[in-house]
């Protein structure tokens, strides 16, 4: 696997801030990028593999397991566990997959007779702990939209074949990436889909697919690669000591990472500036964020306010707005392509 440097989409501001927003806080809610073929969304995914910190893992695992904390196969080895450290795994879910690569599938005679060994792990298990890509969300079959939502939302894939039922770890991120239109979207000039087709090609970017990314950014050109050339900004070694800062912050500030903050403890642990509870209040009556919505927000914004310096300062407007802007900008530009 190769990775580029995280500098290299330091030009795309918003997708930079989605970033490393997911950096600091995985559990932020995932990043949807939007934007024409070419302009380096996978790129920027690798970037975002530099910015995280490298982990502990047992070395031939087949989830990545933290070998403090191992999983249910590797604890009942008997021989000492080996342990490598390395960078996180980047798994591309391919849109021609079968549901058993995807969600793992299960030797059921064997299982019967050897236990768990008999499991095949799927990509989102294989994505445990690290980043699990799609390129071209919106083009993957619904039964495979639904596991990979569920894993998301529960961090496990139960495998159920037949007597047999395991439980494999899949806490990964999540990336995903759509084209505008059907053709890519190419260079300007370049794309003459009618709306008909366009409409057909994002339609299933609406309801629950949509509504799972907090964050979603659109890249526009020049492309990342582009880009690439042209050096400065902040370098990924920067880049990532800035992450790190902000999650130990976070957590010595609250305790608990901000995904968890329950809603009943928000106005505690994340409390708003009248100008700041005064925006989401209008968001809320103009009917632009829902109730869930409301506390997603708040955390994303808490987690903004960490990444820009001060964990211990009230979340204020400015981080609200930031924290809006990534998260309906692309319902927005939906609507307007579909419109
Ligand atoms: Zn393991
Ligand atoms: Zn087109």
């Amino acid at each position: 696997m190769r990775y580029f440097p995280f500098t290299a989409i330091v030009e795309q501001g918003r997708l930079k801030q989605a970033l490393l927003l997911n950096a600091v806080n995985p559990a932020v809610g995932g990043v949807l990028i939007m934007g024409p073929s070419g302009t380096g969304k996978s790129t920027a995914v690798r970037g975002l593999a530099e910015l995280l910190p490298e982990i502990d893992v047992v070395a031939d695992c087949a989830f990545s397991c933290d070998p403090a904390d191992p999983c249910d196969a590797c604890r009942a080895r008997p021989e000492a566990l080996p342990v490598a450290r390395r960078r996180r795994r980047i798994v591309d879910l391919p849109l021609n997959a079968t549901e058993d690569r995807v969600a793992g599938s299960v030797d059921v005679a064997r299982a019967l007779t050897e236990g768990v060994r008999a499991l095949e792990p799927g990509l989102l298990a294989e994505a445990n702990r690290g980043i699990l890509y799609v390129d071209e969300i919106n083009l993957l079959a619904d039964h495979l939209v639904d596991s990979m939502l569920d894993a998301a939302a529960t961090g496990i894939v139960r495998v159920e074949r037949e007597a047999v039922s395991v439980v494999e770890p899949a806490r990964f991120l999540l990336v995903a990436a759509t084209n505008p239109c059907p053709c890519g979207g190419g260079p300007p000039g370049s794309c003459d889909c009618d709306d008909g087709a366009r409409l057909r090609y994002l339609r299933r970017l609406s309801g629950p697919l949509l509504d799972r990314f907090d964050l979603r950014v659109g890249v526009a050109r020049p492309g990342v690669d582009d880009l690439l050339q042209s050096g400065g900004g902040e370098s990924t070694a920067a880049a990532a000591a800035r992450v790190q800062a902000a999650r130990t912050a976070a957590i010595e500030a609250r305790g608990v990472l901000n995904s968890e903050i329950p809603a009943s403890h928000l106005d505690i642990l994340a409390p708003l500036e009248p100008a700041a509870r005064l925006m989401l209040r209008t968001e809320l009556e103009r009917e632009r964020l829902t109730g869930r919505g409301y506390h997603r927000i708040r955390r994303v914004a808490r987690t903004i306010a960490d990444l820009s310096g001060d964990p211990s300062a009230p979340v204020g407007e400015q981080d609200v707005a930031m924290a809006l802007q990534l998260r309906v900008r692309m319902r927005v530009s939906v609507r307007e392509q579909v419109a």
